[in-house]
């Protein structure tokens, strides 16, 4: 590690103590009674919000257009000034720091607009690097480590201007710049709003993958259900005025909608949209005995979502799970769904991520969600 130039690097940071001025990694965000109120509007654009993200969890703002995102995000980066309220980073007010010092702590990604034309894919990456000084060499390495880390060719791609990228890619650098320099927080409104279905699914796999190896705190802003429900560890789920309706994990918000407005917001299909929080390899499959499975077979990542679906398109009949060597694992039927949707339903889940369901697996594996 190159620490000839921790003295500039960071300036009065409150993440800099000694010792840690590599590993910011991430960072708790607790939004306390924020409100604002426009110049010459009448009803604040937010009020009252308050909630926490714990560090290295992604959180979901979502919610109609015009219900706040966009002015919670500029809230949190200091790009605009707060009416009322605290914003805390790592224990600490922003409102007392620099606020373009803090904007370099602070990763942004935007849909569309962001990448600055005139400079190359690896400029674009350098700028906060640059910005704090880092000597030249380490900001190269910087560049192309993260240019693998989206998944492109460093060589290829370095020199290339936004202008000779596609959308998905410029998306992907969008994301790299924002990294550069290892911020604790990543803000990221509608990333992927303005990419074609395909490619969006390709990129929230990606960012989620990418995610599991940085580990930031992320505030990820969409008006779109699934996206929140796909992409958040929590979800906020705001209404018009900038009122917090709900703030759960995804499963609870599915099975314990706050309220009407909720309710509405998730969709009439909640019970379907929940079946796809969990994987086949997570339940508690029948035993395949006497039944004879058909044709119909999945590997046990499979959502039941979708297993759902390839059972309705064969008439009911059961699936088979099998492993890599094709053994059958135990079956899927259609009222082994029936029974997990019920059980769901029927369990009080005051405990957020945990299995509300006796028809999921025990054992150490990751909490679908
Ligand atoms: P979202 O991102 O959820 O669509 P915004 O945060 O952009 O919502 O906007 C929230 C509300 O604040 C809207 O009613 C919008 O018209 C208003 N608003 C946003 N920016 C400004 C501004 N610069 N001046 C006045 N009103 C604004
Ligand atoms: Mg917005």
């Amino acid at each position: 590690m190159d620490i000839s130039n921790t003295a500039h690097s960071e300036g009065s940071s409150a993440f800099a103590k000694s010792g840690e001025q590599e590993s910011k990694a991430a960072a708790e965000l607790e939004l306390r009674n924020v409100s604002k109120r426009y110049p010459g509007q009448r009803e604040p654009a937010i009020a009252e919000l308050s909630f926490t993200v714990p560090a290295g969890e992604v959180c979901v703002l979502v919610g109609p257009s015009g219900s706040g995102k966009t002015t919670a995000m500029r809230l949190i980066n200091r790009m605009i000034s707060i009416s009322g309220g605290d914003i805390l980073l790592g224990g600490h007010s922003v409102l007392h720091r620099d606020a373009r010092e803090l904007r370099r702590e602070i990763g942004y990604v935007i849909q569309q607009i962001g990448l600055f034309p005139h400079q190359t894919v690896g400029e674009n990456i350098a700028t906060v690097p640059q910005l704090l000084g880092w000597p030249k060499p380490r900001i190269a390495a910087r560049v192309d480590e993260l240019l693998g880390l989206i998944g492109l060719d460093a060589e290829e791609m370095r020199d290339r201007y936004p202008a000779q990228l596609s959308g998905g890619q410029r998306q992907r650098v969008g994301v790299a710049r924002a990294l550069a320099a290892d911020p604790p927080l990543m803000l990221m409104d509608e990333p992927f709003g303005a990419i074609d279905p395909i490619n969006r699914t390709r990129l929230q796999d990606e960012f989620l993958a990418l995610q599991q190896k940085v580990r930031k705190t992320v505030v990820f802003v969409t008006h779109d259900i699934d996206e929140a429900i796909k992409m958040g560890d929590r979800i906020a789920i705001l209404r018009e005025g900038g009122h917090l309706a709900q703030y759960d994990t995804p499963r609870e918000i599915l099975i314990h909608p706050a309220d009407e407005f909720v309710a509405q917001f998730v969709g009439a299909d909640r019970g379907i949209k929940r079946l796809s929080l969990t994987t086949l390899g997570e339940l508690k499959l029948a035993e395949p005995n006497g039944l004879q499975p058909g044709s119909l077979r999945a590997p046990p990542q499979t959502s039941v979502r979708d297993a759902l679906s390839m059972i309705l398109t064969a008439n009911g009949e059961p699936l088979a799970v099998v492993d890599g060597e094709e053994r059958v694992q135990g079956l899927l039927t259609l009222s082994l769904i029936e029974q997990l949707l019920a059980d769901e339903a029927s369990a009080n889940g005051a405990n957020g991520n945990g299995s509300p369901s006796r028809l999921l697996v025990d054992g150490d594996g990751e909490a679908a969600g």
